[in-house]
This record gives C-alpha cells, sequence and structure tokens, in this order.
C-alpha cells in the first residue's frame, strides 16, 4: 500500500463495509445456527461460498488499479475520440473520463464506486459485476432466512412500537423502548432488506450495461447501443475472455480482452456516432 492508500476518505468507507458485512454475516450464522435444523450444514457451505465470492472479489477489486498510471498511452495514435486531461496532463483515450474523487484518469471509467472508494474501469470491471452479483445473493438467503425476526418482531400485529423499531431501531434504542440485542437484530434485519432491494436495483442496471456493452455514462447520455456488439461479445470485452467461468471464483483467470484504450465501435450509420469515433469506417462516399 501507497500512503495515499491510508488515506482516512479512503479507508473509512472500506472499514465501514467490512463492519457491515461482518455484522450481517454473523448474525446470518446466528440465524443458521438457531433456526436451520438439517439444512443447518448445508445452509452454512452456501454462506460460506457466497461470502469468498463477494469478499475475494472486493479484494482483488480494490487491488486491480482501472487508472491510465502506469499505462502506456501510444502517444502517437491521438485522434477522435481523445481529450486532453488539465489535471493528469495527457490525452486520454476515448471512453476514458476523469475522477474527482481518485483524482486520476479511468480507463473506460463506470463510476466511483462510494462503499470500497475505488473507480469501476476496464480493469476491475469483473470484479465489481461479481461482487455485486454475489453481495446481491448473500443479501437474498439472508432476507430469507430473517424473515422469522421480522415475524417475531410484529408478532402482536403492526403496532406503533414494531412500526418504529423497524423503520427507526437507533431511535428506539435511544429513548430506551427496546434491549440492546433486539436492536442489533431489528437493525441488522432492517441493512439486509435495505441492502438487498439497493443491490437488486444495481444489479438490474448493471445487467443491462453489460448486455448492451455500455457505460453508466453512455446509457445515461443516450449512447448505449455505441459500444453494443451482441450480449456474448459485450461480456468478453466487460468480464475477460472466459467471462462464463468468471462466477466460480474472483481467483479463475479470465484475460482481459482489448487494453482500455482502442474500442470499436458498432457500424452504425448514425452521423453524430461517425463524427465522434475514429474507429468507424463511414459508410458515405468521399
Ligand atoms: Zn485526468
Ligand atoms: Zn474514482
Amino acid at each position: 500500500m501507497n500512503k495515499k492508500d491510508w488515506d482516512p476518505a479512503v479507508v473509512l468507507p472500506i472499514c465501514i463495509t467490512c463492519m457491515l458485512i461482518g455484522s450481517m454475516t454473523l448474525e446470518l450464522i446466528y440465524v443458521i445456527l438457531r433456526d436451520s435444523g438439517s439444512s443447518c450444514l448445508a445452509l452454512l457451505i452456501l454462506t460460506s461460498y457466497l461470502l469468498f465470492n463477494v469478499v475475494g472479489n472486493m479484494w482483488k477489486f480494490v487491488r486491480t488499479s482501472p487508472t491510465i498510471k502506469g499505462v502506456f498511452l501510444e502517444q502517437g495514435s491521438v485522434g477522435q475520440g481523445w481529450v486532453y486531461c488539465y489535471t493528469c496532463q495527457t490525452h486520454v483515450p476515448p471512453r476514458c473520463q476523469h475522477c474527482y474523487n481518485c483524482n486520476v484518469c479511468i480507463l473506460r471509467r463506470d463510476h466511483h464506486c462510494a462503499l470500497l472508494s475505488q473507480c469501476v474501469g476496464h480493469a476491475n470491471y469483473r470484479y465489481f459485476f461479481c461482487s455485486l452479483f454475489y453481495g446481491w445473493l448473500a443479501l437474498l438467503l439472508s432476507t430469507i432466512l430473517n424473515a422469522e425476526i421480522f415475524i417475531e418482531l410484529l408478532h402482536d400485529g403492526i403496532s406503533f412500537h414494531s412500526f418504529f423499531l423497524l423503520l427507526m431501531p437507533w431511535m428506539m434504542l435511544f429513548t430506551g423502548q427496546v434491549t440492546p440485542s433486539t436492536f442489533i437484530f431489528a437493525f441488522v434485519a432492517d441493512t439486509c432488506v435495505i441492502g438487498f432491494l439497493f443491490c437488486f436495483a444495481f444489479l438490474v442496471l448493471h445487467c443491462s450495461l453489460l448486455y448492451r456493452g455500455a457505460t453508466t455514462k453512455e446509457w445515461f447520455g443516450g449512447l448505449a447501443r455505441t459500444y453494443d456488439h451482441g450480449w456474448k461479445r459485450n461480456a468478453r470485452n466487460f468480464l475477460g475472455e472466459r467471462w462464463y467461468l468468471v462466477w466460480i471464483s474472483p481467483w479463475v483467470e479470465s484475460k482481459l480482452v482489448g487494453d482500455g484504450i482502442n474500442f470499436t465501435a458498432r457500424q452504425v450509420f448514425h452521423k453524430r456516432l461517425l463524427t465522434s469515433n475514429p474507429y468507424v469506417e463511414s459508410p458515405y462516399p468521399k
């Protein structure tokens, strides 16, 4: 780790994310051991596998730099689509964008992940997508297994007490309305449900992006189809050559296709695309 890695703005979100994952895992293990009976071992193995993929992909995501640092940007090929970044003081290729949190340009930038203080780009998209997918699965399992806790909390029907306990457990704890143990269960169960809904929405968005081969910015900028080469090739471009195996483990090799600098745009006969991208052959007579 270099000095910048110890910046509180980088370390704090990672610590909070780790604490949330740790507390949800402990609560999930407790619920499995308490209620699951004969399926206990199978659920513990499943939980371990999901956790391995969530944490492993997060680890690889944070350790894989998506920036232009150390990348030879082929200064000779600067052309249309390239822009000059005044902060980094260099020309950067198409789809590359400066991140003001990371303070560096990111190759095929998608967005800045606030939970892990790292940008999502060409080099680490695979780890981001897999941790999101497995995070969603883990939270789905957790929400299903926590259903009993919600039923327990609501055993007297929907009262103001249960309503506030589920929506504002902190307030109920500070006002002495619930014991610390009830608060912990309500808080962690709440976090699981909110996390599940959040991951689900994000996963749907990124499945759509992956299907189209687009970044978030391209999607919202109306350029979602610019680099769309069909779902199979898009999956290769985003997840690597062995895109069908990356789900097994973050340590399965899947060599990246392309260098994050040169991209082939779809050959659509659209003037805006043709004038903005140098990699498309013009169908118009010269
Ligand atoms: Zn820059
Ligand atoms: Zn960033």
